[in-house]
């Protein structure tokens, strides 16, 4: 750790950048191509934040935090691969191909066709199993107002998408079987709780924009080597200072007191170890309740920083299964009907996977809000028990390894009203900053929101926007 002391030592530092995550390292990275000097301030280790793994010492596999994917129209964080100079460490398919399951394995497959979007996904959705014919008409014409809502209107932002989807004439089954099965793994709850226009976005950017658009990526090795190492060693080439393994505690104003609506400017980061690090301007990169944390009480007491107090957190969990043969022959497959949401056979997805007889699964459960509290041996049997209903082959198979991983703060919550309380990158303290996905990108928690936050944090820093 190479935190300078409180000697002026830190006076070079243009901007502090605090936390590692994919939202401090693009804003790092689109500071340093502006030509400003940077310090990378992060709590751990190692950089990447919420997209980490680290290696099972028994298989010597990757094991990621939890399965992380991309979509076509993530064009924000391609690019961002692309200036790692990491783009061929992501698999991208050149057209949607999902497998759905329901849970007696009747399998139904959505498939991009050659047809123009937004008609590209239709023949396959034709024949979509796990909707009747009456369901399918009615929910073309959902997706079809989908397609034509202005979901920036503001009722949009005060309902649920349940509550939309059931005004457009939506049937539970439609609603459970096609509109969550696109919602909940992308917003990480169920479309009873989001808000009608981030279900929108995704049915609008996710599905119907371009024949791409719903193309699924992943990495092809763990999280780590696929995004936290590369970005180590390219900011440390382009001369950033890196301070890893170092909380900041706290952040110092000016003057103690805030008065008004504008307050102090920062002077400087105290660490955990006591130390100081200074810059003339500083970006939080961290989550929601991290900065709340490192406010001091006369700033958290802005209203900015009050509205960020209401954002709420919702949990995932992953299940990683290895079994002694193979189980599962798809890459990866989403179901119907089933506790099961997706599954991810790590031994096709990574390229570092042994060729060993045996098989290693991700059972991936989003908006785990009611297995969150469960135990992991409890959640083990439980799931172990699903895959068996619906994989013949797991029935005869012996699992040979269970890792649980349960992430109780992975992604904040876009519940109605929520896109409200997500602050722009311009804070009412001067020379402070906000990036991280949860501030205002119009995105919901993803790797592409937290790119895009990063690069509107560098942008502001750069123009000097206040709030
Ligand atoms: C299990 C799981 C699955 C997910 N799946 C997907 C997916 O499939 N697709 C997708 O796009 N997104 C997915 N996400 C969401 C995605 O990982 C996040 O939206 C994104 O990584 C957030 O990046 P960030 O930089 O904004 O925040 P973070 O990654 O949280 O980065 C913040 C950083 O700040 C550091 N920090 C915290 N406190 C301090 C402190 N006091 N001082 C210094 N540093 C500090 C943290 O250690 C962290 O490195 C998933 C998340 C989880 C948890």
């Amino acid at each position: 750790m190479d935190a300078g002391l409180d000697t002026g030592l830190d006076a070079g530092a243009e901007v502090v950048i605090l936390g590692g995550g994919l939202a401090g390292i693009a804003a790092a990275l689109a500071l340093l191509d502006a030509g400003r000097r940077v310090t990378l301030v992060e709590a751990r280790q190692f950089l990447g934040g919420r997209a980490f793994s680290f290696t099972d010492a028994a298989t010597g596999q990757p094991v990621d935090n939890g399965q992380h994917v991309i979509v076509g129209c993530c064009d924000h964080f391609i690019r961002f691969l692309e200036r790692l100079g990491i783009r061929e460490r992501w698999h991208l398919q050149s057209g949607l191909r999902l497998s759905v399951f329901d849970r007696q394995g009747k399998a139904g497959l959505l498939a991009a066709s050659r047809l123009p979007a937004p008609c590209h996904l239709l023949p396959s959705f034709l024949a979509y199993p796990h909707l009747n014919a009456r369901d399918k008409a009615r929910a073309l014409f959902g997706l079809a107002q989908a397609r034509f809502t202005n979901r920036h209107h503001p009722h949009l932002e005060r309902i649920t998408f349940y509550q939309w989807l059931k005004e457009k004439g939506q049937s539970e089954r439609a609603i459970q079987n096609l509109w969550n099965l696109l919602v909940e793994p992308t917003l990480n709850d169920h479309v009873r709780d989001v808000s009608a226009a981030m279900g929108l976005m995704i049915v609008q950017d996710g599905m119907l924009q371009g024949r791409h658009s719903a193309d699924l990526g992943y990495p092809r090795d763990g999280l780590l080597p696929s995004i936290g190492a590369p970005a180590r060693k390219l900011l440390t080439a382009r001369g950033a200072r890196l301070i890893l393994g170092s909380p900041a505690r706290r952040l110092l104003l000016e003057s103690d007191s805030v008065a008004g609506p504008v307050a102090g400017s920062v002077t400087a980061i105290e660490l955990a170890s006591g130390e100081t690090v200074r810059g003339q301007e500083y970006v939080s990169a961290l989550p929601f309740n991290a900065l709340l944390s490192i406010l001091p009480p006369e700033a958290a007491a802005l209203p900015l920083f009050q509205d960020i107090r209401r954002l709420e957190w919702s949990p995932i969990v992953n299940i990683h299964l290895w079994y002694d043969r193979p189980v599962m022959a798809e890459e990866f497959c989403a179901f119907v009907d089933s506790p099961l949401q997706w599954v991810f056979n790590k031994s096709r997805l990574l390229e570092s996977a042994t060729a060993g007889g045996g098989q290693c699964l991700t059972v991936s459960l989003s908006a785990a809000a009611d297995y969150i509290d469960q135990s992991r041996e409890e959640l083990a049997r439980r799931f172990i028990a699903e895959m068996a209903e619906v994989f013949p082959a797991a029935r005869a198979a012996q699992v040979e390894r269970v890792i649980v991983v349960k992430q109780r703060e992975a992604t904040f919550r876009c519940l109605p009203g929520a896109n409200a309380l997500r602050p722009g990158p311009g804070t009412p303290i001067p020379n402070l900053f906000l990036a991280g996905e949860w501030t205002n990108t119009g995105w919901p928690s993803t790797m592409e929101g937290a790119v895009r936050s990063g690069y509107n944090a560098a942008q502001a820093v750069i123009q000097g926007q206040r709030q």
